[in-house]
């Protein structure tokens, strides 16, 4: 705790009470008040978009100009760069693809850390999905960086990895679950802001355990949606209709969120990309990419995972094909029914 420079663990825990008591009142901490975000795609623009209605002072930043037009148009505030969003902001949000990305966010030339000197923002918050290990390199790098000015309740600033689970509905919706990993003190004072985007906070332990967590997270759904997809393809070719075998499942032992939730068979269910030739949802490139981060992140720790392996290779084939754009699910009729139609 010391390293993080929190002047007395208890009092940021008092003021984190504080900001719950303040939040549930409808009033913005004013440590919270101002907030960056960074990374106006699918998921970004809905929660930066939900922040604004909640109350908060947003100012945004993407390098697709297209995406900071529809922000400007609404009068929210946009900023050429990160280092600019850092210039104005008591907290900052970043919501990217991938490592490469927040790192060249954070680290770039005119990334938020630019220079190492003193900083504004006491708060950062990533919650795209990254390995662990970029996490918690990045959050020891925020430990060794100063605050421009002190705060009452904070000497250095800090960091939070905060992934999310429930897609772009649940991004739209404000319904979405953090996964957190950092000082937990850090968690309790953001959990406003996190419950201003989402319905759910999970506090993991330690800087890098939302990020793993989400990626453990993903690899099981990516795994559970192929077995379902090859359990429905078998039912199909055994004569067994997949909306029968839907029923079946969904009140027996293999029903799963991609079997009641997310059916991938078309026609199923309403609403789900299944029944929308698999447009929007979550692509199958960043399951791709999640799926490399568990597996680089279990032969960091020496661990195999052949379920994880194979339903890598699965995506990874899948995104050479051409249905790297598609939802995830696709893989049913990708590797069970044909290829995609456009
Ligand atoms: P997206 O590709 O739609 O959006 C990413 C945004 O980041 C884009 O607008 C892009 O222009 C912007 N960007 C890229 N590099 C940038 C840079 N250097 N500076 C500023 N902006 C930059 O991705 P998404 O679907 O919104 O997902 C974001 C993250 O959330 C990913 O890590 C993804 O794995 C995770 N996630 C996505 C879903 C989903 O259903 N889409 C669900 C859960 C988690």
């Amino acid at each position: 705790m010391a390293g993080f420079g929190w002047r007395v663990g208890s009092k940021l825990q008092r003021w984190g009470r504080s900001c719950l008591r303040s939040f549930s009142s409808a009033v913005i901490p004013s440590h919270l008040e101002n907030v960056g975000f960074i990374g106006l795609g699918n998921m970004g623009s809905h929660m930066a978009r939900n922040l604004v209605m909640a109350g908060y002072k947003v100012t945004v930043h993407d390098i697709n100009e297209n995406s900071m037009k529809k922000f400007a148009d609404d009068g929210i505030p946009t900023k050429q760069s990160p280092l600019e969003i850092s210039e104005t902001s008591d907290v900052v949000i970043t919501m990217l693809p991938s490592s490469s990305h927040v790192l060249d966010v954070y680290n770039g030339s005119n990334g938020l850390l630019r220079g190492g000197g003193p900083l504004r923002p006491w708060l950062y918050i990533d919650s795209s999905t990254v390995d662990p290990q970029t996490s918690r390199n990045i959050s020891t790098t925020i430990s060794r960086c100063h605050l421009k000015e002190k705060r009452g309740y904070a000497e250095k600033p800090m960091i939070l990895d905060a992934p999310v689970s429930g897609g772009v509905p649940a991004a739209e919706a404000g319904k979405l679950t953090f996964m957190v990993g950092g000082l937990e003190e850090t968690y309790i004072a953001a959990k406003p802001l996190l419950l201003s985007m989402g319905k759910k906070t999970i506090y993991c332990g330690g800087a890098g355990n939302g990020s793993a967590a989400k990626i453990c997270n993903n690899m099981a759904m990516a795994i559970s949606m192929l077995g379902v997809s090859e359990a429905f393809a078998l039912g199909q070719n055994l004569g067994i209709k997949a909306s029968t075998l839907t029923d079946i499942f969904n009140c027996s032992s293999a029903r799963c969120w991609s079997s009641d939730t997310y059916n991938p068979v078309p026609g199923v269910m309403e609403g789900v990309p299944s029944s929308r030739n698999y447009n929007g949802g979550f692509t199958s490139k960043l399951m791709a990419k999640d799926l490399d981060l568990a597996m680089a992140s279990a032969t960091g720790v020496g661990f195999k995972c052949p379920m994880g392996s194979e339903a890598l290779e699965t995506y990874r084939k899948l995104c050479e094909d051409g249905s790297e754009l598609k939802d995830f699910s696709c893989a049913f009729r990708h590797c069970y029914a044909g290829k995609d139609e456009e």
